[in-house]
């Protein structure tokens, strides 16, 4: 019989995508002590993952498991994203598990009820070097001409996980200027990392029209994202002339980890440049 001391005691946790429609609780030691995964690779960049590995029998989902549409990486894992509104759930092996092997699945911890990337201890996981296999490689600059209305813009080319979405950024040079991690709801549970060009400089080149919306903040904005494979793009305000991009899908944020900055609902008031890091987090809309 195993020790009683050495089984951790497990906290439920109660977790749901942003549109509400998957709803599950996961039971794990408290999140206070536990490490949570910051994977660089390709997958969980783009879809915002910050990962931990509860058994799948303490995962239950009470509802929404059939909205989650599935995406196979390599036919190995397959990552699974709410239909209605992108949020990325679960990955799990494709395999499953042999013999009495314990079957772990990656839950998302930005599901979870009041998570608060602040209190959570992250532990990086050189993602892109230890599984070359998941890269996707850089994105492909595009032979288009850019006509950009500052020349001191850089063209950043950008793709969905599978392909699918490809445009080119056009943003003041990465390594100046700060990358905006928002905590409001849309953007803690995609793992949002943005930039605030023009929309006349974002460029696609293709699968525009493949985004899926999903509309909130009284239906006035959309979340934009790759029906297929989740990647999560770009919020549009649908009322002034900014878009707001995620560079996560350029895999610069990565690049340059050191220039994320914070602001308290920058996607709602759009009013933070991308060289600010300056914390509004008593203003704006909530
Ligand atoms: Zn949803
Ligand atoms: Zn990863
Ligand atoms: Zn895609």
């Amino acid at each position: 019989m195993s020790d009683p001391a050495l089984v951790p005691e497990l906290t439920s946790y109660a977790a749901n995508c942003h549109c509400g429609a998957v709803k599950f609780t996961v039971n794990i030691p408290s999140l206070t002590h536990h490490e949570v995964m910051s994977c660089n690779c390709s997958l969980c960049t783009r879809n915002g993952y910050l990962m931990i590995y509860p058994e799948r029998k303490d995962v239950v989902f009470h509802s929404g498991y059939d909205n989650l549409s599935s995406y196979s990486v390599l036919h190995k894992n397959i990552h699974k994203f709410c239909s209605t509104c992108g949020s990325s759930i679960v990955a799990e092996a494709i395999d499953g598990v042999k013999g009495d092997e314990k079957d772990f699945i990656a839950i998302n911890v930005r599901m979870i009820k009041g998570f608060d990337v602040d209190k959570l201890t992250l532990t990086s996981y050189d993602g892109r070097a230890a599984k070359p296999e998941y890269d996707i490689g850089k994105p492909t600059r595009s032979t288009d001409s850019f006509t950009a209305t500052e020349s001191e813009l850089v063209p950043y080319p950008a793709n969905c996980h599978c392909g699918a979405v490809r445009y080119t950024v056009l943003i003041p040079s990465l390594e100046e200027h700060l990358v905006n991690m928002c905590n409001c709801s849309i953007c803690t549970h995609n793992g949002y990392l943005l930039v605030y060009p023009q929309r006349q400089e974002v460029i696609f080149h293709n699968g525009y029209d493949h985004l899926r919306s999903y509309f909130f903040g009284s239906k006035t904005r959309t979340h934009k994202f790759c029906p297929t494979c989740g990647s999560s793009i770009l919020i549009d305000l649908n009322r002034d002339n900014l878009l707001a991009i995620n560079v996560s899908a350029n895999n610069v944020a990565a690049e340059f980890p050191n220039l994320i900055g914070r602001g308290r609902h920058a996607c709602f008031t759009m009013s933070i440049p991308v060289n600010s890091s300056t914390d509004t987090s008593t203003g704006g809309p909530r």
